[in-house]
């Protein structure tokens, strides 16, 4: 059985909201559904475990079965740090019957069915494998106010979400790793730290993280040109 874990306790300071991000609504409907919404039509994944702040743990399955999600599973209240909410989510997990484990972003509803698909198959085959997009900024490295390096782009990724993963071998890196350690921002760093090679899957600019006003607004935009396209088709 596969299972996908969406952190989605973040306090969403960055918003200037009285709401966390994932709670936004987005054309009407809350963030996290759009999200949850294309996990649930995913052939690859079995079921669905929610890790939300502790004040919104509450009724959130009586929502989710509102807007038709059958397979989230659990809903758990998360941690102080994102590493610290996905390892909650993950101690929820039924050892004796997981395979692979799709961790992904709550704010990012932009992901597809077939993006999520390829990772969690190339996490079945590699072990490991990671939703990645190209990088076109070029990216500099400061140091006390002044650039003092030009990375080559041509080898940078941007990670994004889900990033799967054999249960066993994520649950060794989360049992090896320091959770309040703010570099810990993805799972693949983890899995890095033990040393086992992680496999990259290419996926589409347009998978977003909501994260300011402005990303929200991005959104909404790419919702209505999506209307637009399927009205013109
Ligand atoms: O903070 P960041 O932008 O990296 O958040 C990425 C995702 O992790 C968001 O969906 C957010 O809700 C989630 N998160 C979490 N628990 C935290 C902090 C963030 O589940 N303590």
């Amino acid at each position: 059985m596969n299972i996908a874990i969406i952190a989605a306790a973040g306090a969403g300071t960055r918003m200037a909201s009285d709401r966390p991000k994932q709670f936004l609504l987005l054309a009407g409907t809350p963030v996290i559904i759009h999200t949850l919404k294309v996990f649930e039509q995913c052939e690859s994944i079995n079921e669905v475990i929610v890790v939300l702040p502790a004040a919104e743990s509450a009724g959130f399955l009586s929502l989710a079965g509102k807007h038709g999600l059958r397979k989230v599973a659990r809903v758990i209240p998360g941690g102080v740090t994102r590493a610290e909410s996905v390892k909650r989510g993950l101690l929820a997990i039924r050892a004796a019957t997981a395979e692979i484990v799709a961790v992904h972003d709550g704010v990012r509803p932009f992901v597809t069915v077939d993006e999520i698909d390829a990772t969690v198959a190339a996490a079945h085959a590699d072990g490991a494998a990671i939703l990645v997009a190209p990088v076109t900024d070029t990216i500099k490295r400061i140091d006390d106010g002044r650039v003092v390096q030009t990375l080559d782009r041509g080898g940078l990724r941007r990670a994004l979400t889900p990033q799967c993963f054999r249960y066993e071998l994520l649950r060794q890196a989360y049992q090896a790793a320091d959770v309040t350690d703010p570099a810990a921002t993805d799972e693949s760093v983890l899995v890095e730290q033990l040393g086992h090679p992680i496999s990259v899957i290419d996926g589409s600019a347009r998978n977003i993280k909501i994260t300011t006003v402005e990303d929200l607004a991005i959104a909404e935009a790419m919702l209505t040109a999506d209307d637009t396209d399927r009205n013109r088709d």
